[in-house]
């Protein structure tokens, strides 16, 4: 066994990377394309930063491209992706004639890997248009969506899913997502990297340290959120919630903590929102920080008391999860794939407003036991559920069954 997966051994156990080879066997120098529209920021980006290069340890020739647009692109992708989340957009024709040219570029971009990869995964509707022109295609293609579209804006759905029909298979987070296609579909939720700088163990010096230089105080109950700055993650709920929370709890800080990504033109808007409602108050910290600040928001994690994620819509949130690894209860808005993650009262507490996370802020700075109980069990309902060696188990297992048909057999020595 290599190194990289001897270390995935120690902390997920070796069964299951015996699976893995074996899964993987099958698959040895097997092209695998993935694409999706960022290298850095959001969720998407995160997991294809260790599962592509996890798949080439297994053996295959696996490659990450991303499409590139101008700005109406972006504009255009932006409007799908709130109209999925089920909130209201007209997308005008100018747009979608953005988002059609830019996907025939990109095609024409990556023509050879795309035109002879086993097997494509296109992520999200960035980049779903590209099988269209690539009517030449040799493998398989799998549409995944990462994002919540539980209750599509009809019109949008119908747009795209002329594009998603075309694919051999779709893979949503959750049940709930799942849509009508004439193809198969699959369910894979997320997962963490427990091995990467976002999620390996630190030292409490460096914990403190990185308190102290954003001005937060180590000492003192600290709450925190880490989001792209985003109406869906609701940022300005949680100050509110903060707010009803502090007026009992006097010592209680608060963190927001985001960037941007390149994919995201709101960002922008939303983070001056932010920024406007907290400015008087010295405990309330906005950070926004680079893109591969990953080790800061390690740390900011494991100095929290409790994580909040009060989204309103949510493909998984991986920010859940890695709250809960380093044991600490998540305080989440109740949708999407928190409800995944949060076992209410158990990992932490589903809430739909920010009188109810409040009352729950108040609750677990005034029960340590309890907060630390639900932190051991957050760890261990992570362990077992949402580390990347159980996602890459599960596309291995998608990719056999694709590449070998239903009707064939697979053997696995
Ligand atoms: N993240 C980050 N820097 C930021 C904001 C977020 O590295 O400023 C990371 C965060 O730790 C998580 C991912 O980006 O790994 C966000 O994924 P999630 O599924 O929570 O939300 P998405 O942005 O995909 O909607």
């Amino acid at each position: 066994m290599n190194a990289l997966l001897h270390e995935y051994a120690a902390v997920a156990g070796e069964d299951t990377i015996d699976q893995l080879l074996q899964l993987a066997e099958p698959l040895k120098g097997m092209k695998v394309a993935h694409v999706n529209s960022t290298r850095v920021g959001g969720g998407v980006a995160e997991i294809l930063t260790k599962l592509v290069p996890l798949q080439r340890e297994l053996g295959m020739d696996a490659h990450w491209e991303i499409v590139l647009g101008k700005n109406e692109f972006y504009q255009c992708t932006k409007l799908f992706h709130n109209a999925l989340q089920g909130r209201t957009a007209v997308v005008p024709e100018s747009l979608l004639k953005a988002y059609e040219e830019t996907n025939a570029q990109n095609a024409e971009e990556h023509r050879a890997l795309l035109r002879d990869a086993d097997i494509v995964f296109i992520h999200d509707p960035q980049p779903a248009a590209l099988l269209r022109y690539i009517p030449e295609r040799k493998g398989k293609w799998v549409w995944r969506c990462h994002i919540d579209a539980s209750h599509p804006q009809r019109q949008v759905w119908k747009y795209l899913s002329g594009f998603i029909a075309g694919y051999d298979a779709s893979v949503f987070s959750l049940a709930d997502f799942a849509q009508m296609l004439p193809h198969p579909v699959y369910l894979i939720p997320p997962s963490i990297d427990p091995l990467s700088e976002k999620n390996r163990e630190l030292s409490e010096k460096e914990v403190r340290e990185t308190c102290e230089r954003y001005h937060i105080d180590p000492d003192r109950p600290m709450m925190l959120q880490v989001s792209r700055f985003d109406r869906f993650k609701d940022p300005l709920g949680v100050i509110q919630a903060y707010r009803l929370a502090k007026a009992f709890i006097p010592p209680l800080q608060l963190v927001l903590a985001g960037g941007g990504a390149d994919d995201d033109p709101e960002g922008d808007l939303v983070l001056a929102e932010v920024q406007a409602a907290v400015k008087d108050d010295p405990d309330a910290h906005v950070l926004f920080l680079p893109s591969d600040a990953h080790r800061t928001i390690n740390a900011l994690q494991r100095a929290a008391y409790f994580v909040l994620q009060k989204s309103v819509r949510e493909g998984f949130g991986l920010t859940v999860a890695e709250a809960l690894w380093k044991g600490k209860p998540v305080i989440g808005g109740d949708t999407g794939g928190i409800r995944l993650q949060v076992v209410n009262h158990h990992t932490g507490f589903l809430v739909d407003s920010p009188e109810g996370a409040a009352l729950r802020i108040r609750y677990l700075l005034h029960h340590h036991d309890k907060l630390v109980e639900m932190g051991r069990k957050a760890h261990e309902f992570v362990r077992e559920n949402f580390l990347i060696t159980r996602q890459l188990r599960e596309y291995l297992t998608l990719m056999v069954a694709l590449l070998h048909g239903a009707g064939d057999r697979v053997v696995l020595e």
